[in-house]
């Protein structure tokens, strides 16, 4: 690797090389004069980069097509790719920012530079938020209009019926309780991804309170159902470093999943803690009407639903296993699930227990204080 423009190429080298971005150099014809390691990286190169003609190296056209317009125009040019990266293992989807210019000075022959930057994250993460956006206000509006076409009914007469009246209302109410219920999972959803504070830090708590607790807030659902919810402890206390409202919201939700998911009686659903030394595996798992395997690799996605088992009754808002997925991430742990229909379907949690030597004067979750279940947040 050469760079041709200065004196001192291998503090310049170094410093390139530790750049995030990948920097080309290429000559009026088309041919690479420097590169630094990120091109290697970003393209997967065997052999080194300079030397080599562009297109040898960049593969897709459309960039050498920017390059070459931008050494014969003489003006900077900006845009961004969809590319495919061949690799042994997979070939990944990217997204590449591409930013030529000419190199400045009186050089004889003209030069670019070429900044290759990987925008994949940021791209995807816009369009997760335009999907969010999209699919929420989809969410929101089915029972909105419903609810409004009830008043109508009712301001056209409905009301001088009394039990028509009460049909009504009762109807309206169910679909105002599931407006309520998306909007505070986006409330969850907007709360984890503006936390700034990392979870393990808000103190230690014990995990198998959390889930006695949440069964307890069960108990009505549970009853309803006529249904089995019970704990294998992993030891006489579980201790794990973390924010105990983010465990409320991951038992809750794969609990009460669970158990309304399911319409027939006597549903046994199994909490298990297993302790690993410096982890736990946590499953939650029912022995209902599962999952079936074409709809699992999608559970974890926003608003996603398996309609198929969908009654026309509501029963969720298709967000509480992203709420789950997020919540352990932001653990350190990962969540998986696997379904064998009418057998058992089950939720695994795999999750470092944290620091647990941390100050007990940190613990917030015993504390009334914010990471304790603030109130606006409260899932019953
Ligand atoms: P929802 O609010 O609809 O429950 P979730 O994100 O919690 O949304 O779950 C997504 C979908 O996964 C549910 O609609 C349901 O079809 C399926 N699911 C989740 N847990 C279970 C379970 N224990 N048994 C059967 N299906 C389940």
């Amino acid at each position: 690797m050469a760079f041709p423009f200065a004196q001192n190429n291998e503090v310049l080298e170094i410093i390139l090389d530790g750049l995030a971005d990948g920097i080309l150099v290429v000559d009026g014809s088309m041919r690479i004069v420097f590169a630094n390691k990120v091109v290697s990286r970003l393209f997967n190169l065997k052999r080194d980069a300079v030397g080599r003609d562009v297109v040898e190296v960049v593969i897709d056209h459309r960039i050498c097509e920017v390059i070459r317009r931008c050494s014969e125009s003489g003006e900077a040019i900006q845009q961004e790719f969809h590319i495919t990266i061949n690799r042994r293992d997979n070939n990944r989807q990217s997204v590449l920012s591409v930013d030529a210019e000419p190199v400045a000075g009186d050089l004889k022959e003209r030069y670019v530079r070429v900044i290759l930057r990987d925008v994949t994250h940021r791209v995807e993460t816009e369009q997760v938020r335009r999907d969010f956006v999209a699919n929420a206000s989809h969410e929101l509006r089915t029972p909105l209009s419903i609810i409004n076409g009830y008043i109508e009914n009712l301001s056209d007469g409905a009301l001088e019926n009394k039990e028509l009246a009460q049909r009504f209302l009762g109807i309206m109410k169910k679909h105002g309780d599931r407006i309520a219920r998306i909007v505070e999972d986006m409330l969850t959803i907007s709360k984890f991804e503006s936390a700034n504070q990392d979870p393990t830090r808000a103190g230690i708590f014990d995990l198998q309170s959390c889930v006695t607790d949440v069964i307890e807030r069960l108990q009505p659902l549970i009853e309803e159902k006529s249904a089995t919810v019970s704990m294998i402890p992993a030891g006489p206390e579980a201790p794990i470093a973390g924010d105990r409202f983010y465990w409320d919201q991951i038992f809750f939700n794969l609990i009460e999943n669970a158990l309304k998911q399911n319409l027939c009686s006597g549903l046994n659903i199994r909490v298990t803690l297993v302790d690993q030394g410096s982890r736990y595996e946590i499953s939650i798992a029912d022995d209902g009407v599962g999952i079936p395997s074409t709809d699992l690799p999608f559970i974890f996605k926003r608003f996603y639903r398996v309609e198929k088992h969908h009654s026309k009754e509501i029963k969720g808002t298709g967000l509480g296993l992203s709420i789950v997925k997020r919540a352990v991430e932001a653990h350190g742990g990962e969540v998986t699930a696997r379904s064998e229909p009418g057998k058992e379907t089950a939720f695994v949690i795999s999750v470092p227990k944290g620091d647990l030597t941390q100050d007990a004067d940190t613990d917030a979750n015993d504390a009334d204080g914010e990471t304790n279940q603030p109130a606006e947040f409260s899932t019953v």
